[in-house]
């Protein structure tokens, strides 16, 4: 799930798996999409 962030004055998309961040939500959506495949011991 992406997250909504504010930070210097701007907003920012975080991806809640990796916790990336997009400055478009669109971007963050389809990163997380594939993000979400990837190799379960990668993420912790
Ligand atoms: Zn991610």
């Amino acid at each position: 799930m992406v997250v909504q962030t504010e930070r210097d004055d701007a907003t920012w998309y975080e991806c809640e798996t990796c916790g990336l961040l997009f400055d478009d939500e669109s971007d963050a959506a389809e990163h997380e999409s594939h993000c979400d495949d990837a190799d379960p011991s990668y993420i912790q």
